[in-house]
């Protein structure tokens, strides 16, 4: 089927896939511009991209983020190759520049002049500054309560921000059917739009580069639907076909004690993901997507994980703030509580003796704590006041301050 704007299959209204002509593709060649490429964003991995003209990519530099070895957060943990690879250094500070990047570019190719998306916040704020970036216009839906932070990057680019009641669910239907009613080209990232994977997957491109051309034993990800990690699973399979990697990783995936569908067939050894309902309210925003509508979503995750010998978790919400203080505090990296839960499963599993001291694991940093800050300073004192050197020295060696690191 050639490229469209398809958001299932026409035939049986499944789930689509893009696939590229594998044989046809030079090997040598391919990978001669993945390292060779003078770009600094993921449309260095243009031969296995789904735009064909240069002139409609449209990019901010997305991609690229580091992979910081964390030996400090390793030992406490008990992982000597602990990896964290940092998608908070994004354009729009989270990993959704990738998926927003490569889908709007598709959009853009085919002749698409306004684009619509649903959103937990992080995609919505990505599309709203590629659709400005490319000279689109751009309606954002989002659950009414996301952070506030992301919702400010979405208006001030420019994007036409719309609530809807209710859980993430809701804004899926509606960017939806909206896109259904008017013909606008729909990017949202779940596995609706099938190109917004493909720059998902440009995540193990880079891993498997920055570990030396190798694949690690582990990479965690926090899911919603999962199209990240489906995504990264494909990036890591189209290695393996390229003849570049023996095997893939374990994929783990992580999800809110809030809402946890994918965990739940998971855990009960179940075949297909069912809809989550009940409340949605948790401090991971950026995962909690209850797939009301589309559970088969949730069900291709699910046989992601399975295939790969990897583990669903669910991590309890106050972990999540908690361990995104521990690793700004013993790494520097600041993230939102959505993406600290990574952390959570590293800790879990290695208790578990699933995850071994000597293996190589990657957690992947979705989001950049800046998104998110009052989730963490809602925890904190106001700093206190010095008017002297003579102040601030007996300040900071009194009492153990009730700062955001040490809190109470
Ligand atoms: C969207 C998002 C996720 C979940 O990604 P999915 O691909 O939708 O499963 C994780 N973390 C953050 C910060 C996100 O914004």
């Amino acid at each position: 089927m050639p490229l469209d704007l398809h958001y299932s299959c026409p035939r049986c209204g499944g789930i689509l896939e893009v696939i590229y002509d594998y044989a046809a593709l030079d090997k040598s060649e391919a990978v001669a511009t993945f390292t060779k490429s003078t770009l600094t964003s993921l449309w260095r991995f243009a031969p296995l991209l789904p735009v064909g003209e240069a002139a409609n990519r449209i990019s901010l530099g997305e991609g690229n983020t580091p992979l910081l070895l964390a030996e400090r957060l390793g030992k406490k943990l008990g992982v000597t190759s602990l990896h964290l690879k940092n998608e908070g250094t994004n354009p729009t500070a989270s990993f959704k520049d990738r998926p927003t990047s490569v889908g709007i570019s598709v959009a853009k190719e085919l002749g698409a002049t306004r684009v619509i998306i649903a959103s937990s916040g992080n995609a919505g704020a990505a599309a709203a500054a590629y659709a400005a970036r490319g000279g689109l216009s751009c309606v954002v839906v989002m659950p009414q309560g996301t952070p506030i932070g992301k919702v400010a990057q979405a208006v001030s680019c420019g994007a036409r921000v719309i609530y809807t009641r209710g859980s993430y669910s809701s804004s899926y239907k509606l960017a939806l059917d909206s896109s259904a009613a008017f013909g606008w080209a729909n990017l949202t990232s779940t596995f609706l739009n099938p190109y917004t994977v493909e720059g998902d997957k440009t995540v193990a491109f880079e891993i498997w580069e920055q570990l030396g051309r190798r694949v690690p034993d582990w990479v965690i990800i926090p899911i919603g639907a999962g199209p990240l990690l489906v995504g990264t699973l494909k990036g890591f399979d189209e290695l393996r076909m390229l003849g570049l990697t023996d095997g893939v990783p374990g994929m783990i995936g992580v999800q809110s004690e809030a809402v946890h569908p994918v965990a739940d067939a998971f855990a009960s050894g179940e075949e297909v993901v069912k809809e989550w309902y009940g409340s949605t309210k948790t401090v991971s925003s950026g995962i909690a997507d209850p797939l009301v509508g589309y559970p088969q979503d949730g069900t291709l995750t699910l046989n992601a994980i399975k295939k790969t010998h990897g583990q669903c978790l669910i991590a309890p919400d106050k972990v999540a703030i908690a361990l995104g203080r521990t690793l700004a505090e013993t790494e520097g990296v600041f993230v939102e509580p959505t993406s600290a839960i990574g952390i959570y499963a590293v800790g879990e599993l290695k208790t578990a003796g699933i995850i071994r001291s000597s293996d190589t694991v990657v957690v992947v940093l979705t989001g950049h704590g800046l998104k998110t800050p009052d989730a963490y300073t809602g925890f904190s004192e106001e700093p206190p006041i010095a008017d002297s050197p003579k102040v601030l020295r007996s300040i900071i060696e009194s009492e153990p301050q009730p700062n955001l690191l040490h809190g109470r």
